[in-house]
């Protein structure tokens, strides 16, 4: 890679990394992307993983893997552990700090437990593959214990709660009351199925799918009630235990698996930045998605508090993510040629939601509504078109027919996962603070001179280091 070109660092392989990296394939720039994990996650298919109609490695996508011929492309597997804007460099969990011309920053959101006594301990999140593994294991486990020891299920063995009526609060509960009722059914002794597992929905406003219309509004929660769910509206979580979840209203549900869809915030590296932080702990950036002060920063995506033409904050979602970083690479090329950069216009191509079998709602641009089966289908394909990988999509394609056929689910493993020594042993390198730094290496000194003329104009932001 040559060092003479400047270097764009894009943190994050997600929605909006990826998109950034690929718009940057044909510009004059060397490209280092940057990921704790080596794949992408495909997010909004996480819930089929926790509900055991898909693997995990359907829906990632290794990072390397999704850009095989890339010459100005180098992919590391890092943790952004700190970023200095005046110096223009970032630092990894392991190996020397990064240095870069230009910052894409895109490391998304993290579940936040709203401060709901339990939460943290005992709710299950699902932002992350090992969070849909680890919710998936848990409930087939329960369905074992239940089918050993009958009793359970007076405890709350089959017992799941879902918190939040946003799409993915919807689709969970959904989805469990499918795999419940149409394909564990089977496997229960008659005792236990009429017992019935139960799956309640909790949301704390008067509605389900908030961003969507009345009409959809209404398919969700008539389909949901039909196939089961108990949803309940305008009901708050106060607080959750091992053995059971409390509601506002004072109600305690006999449960181990709280599903927790309830809410984000920004990533903790907004905090590093030393700006003014938005709610949800986003970061407010200028019209054209830049670090107010630094104009060689980008944030984009989940972490960004980016407005649309009326001041209203945009959702955060995947085609706000990826349209964000694709502007953000328009502007650095703008800004390599001395051009003023224009401010982000996001696109929207409309809403849609999965609620079970045959059954979706999708609002697109001018006012066409689909629901039921036709809606199903377009949320299909829509979601088999953007999944990264050729592999992927023909497997999730392949499953998803087998699944619909058979009304079966595949992955039903529960495999009991341990850390390999080698990861036991390893201790977490410590933060800057706790050790002494040594000499800046060479071709970082380098990297510092090619780029020096462009930092005569850094700001005045310090060195920020991730809190929580
Ligand atoms: C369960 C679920 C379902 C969803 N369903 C939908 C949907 O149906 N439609 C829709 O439009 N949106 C959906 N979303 C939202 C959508 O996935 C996000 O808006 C989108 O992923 C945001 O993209 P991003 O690039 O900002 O972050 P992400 O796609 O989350 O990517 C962030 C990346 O940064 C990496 N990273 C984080 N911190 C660091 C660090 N310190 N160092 C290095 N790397 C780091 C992460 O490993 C990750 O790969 C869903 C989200 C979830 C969780």
């Amino acid at each position: 890679m040559s060092t003479l070109r400047p270097r764009v660092v894009v943190v994050g392989a997600g929605f909006g990394g990826l998109a950034a990296t690929k718009a940057l394939a044909r510009m004059p720039v060397d490209v280092v992307l940057l990921d704790r994990k080596n794949y992408h996650g495909f997010w909004p298919l996480l819930y089929q993983v926790a509900t055991a109609a898909l693997s995990p490695d359907d829906v990632a996508y290794s990072v390397r893997g999704a850009f095989p011929r890339q010459p100005n492309l180098e992919v590391r597997m890092a943790e952004v552990r700190g970023i200095d804007l005046e110096a223009r460099e970032l630092e990894l969990d392991h190996g020397p700090d990064l240095p870069y011309d230009y910052l894409i920053l895109a490391p998304g959101s993290v579940a936040t437990d709203f401060g709901i006594p339990g939460v943290s301990e005992h709710a299950f999140p699902l932002k992350t593959v090992p969070d849909a593994v680890r919710l998936r294991h848990h409930v087939l486990r329960q369905f074992e214990m239940a089918c050993s020891r009958p009793w359970s299920l007076a405890d709350g063995a089959l017992t799941v709660v879902v918190a939040g009526g946003g799409p993915t609060g919807v689709e969970v509960s959904g989805a469990m009351a499918e795999l419940f009722g149409k394909v564990l059914k089977g496997d229960l002794q008659d005792n236990l199925a009429a017992a019935r597992p139960r799956v309640v929905l909790v949301e704390a406003s008067d509605r389900l799918l908030n961003a969507f219309s009345a009409r959809s509004r209404a398919e969700a929660l008539r389909t949901l009630t039909k196939h089961g769910v108990e949803v309940r509206l305008e009901t708050t979580i106060a607080s959750v235990s091992a053995h059971a979840v409390k509601l506002g209203d004072g109600t305690v549900i006999p449960s181990q698996t709280l599903v927790w869809g309830a809410g984000i915030k920004a990533n903790p590296i907004a905090q590093c930045l030393g700006v003014e932080l938005f709610p949800g702990g986003r970061v407010g950036v200028d019209p054209d998605l830049s670090l107010p002060g630094h104009p060689e920063v980008f944030v984009v995506g989940d972490i960004a508090f980016a407005t649309n033409g009326k001041g209203r904050p945009l959702p955060q979602l995947a085609p706000v993510a990826s349209q964000g970083a694709k502007h953000a690479v328009r502007s650095i090329g703008g800004r390599m040629k001395g051009q003023a950069s224009k401010p982000f216009r996001y696109r929207d191509k409309g809403n849609m939601a999965i609620i079970g079998r045959r059954s979706a709602v999708a609002e697109l641009p001018g006012g066409i509504r689909l629901g039921g089966t036709f809606g199903w289908i377009s949320w299909l394909a829509l979601h088999l078109a953007l999944l990264v990988g050729f592999r992927n999509r023909a497997v999730v394609m392949v499953t998803w027919g087998w699944n619909f056929l058979t009304s079966g689910r595949g992955s039903r493993v529960i495999l009991d996962l341990h850390p390999a020594p080698s990861q036991t042993a390893r201790r977490p390198r410590p933060l800057v603070a706790e050790r002494h730094r040594p000499p800046r290496p060479l071709h970082a000194r380098r990297q510092r001179l090619v780029s020096a003329q462009r930092r005569a104009a850094a700001g005045t932001a310090g060195r920020g280091k991730i809190a929580a």
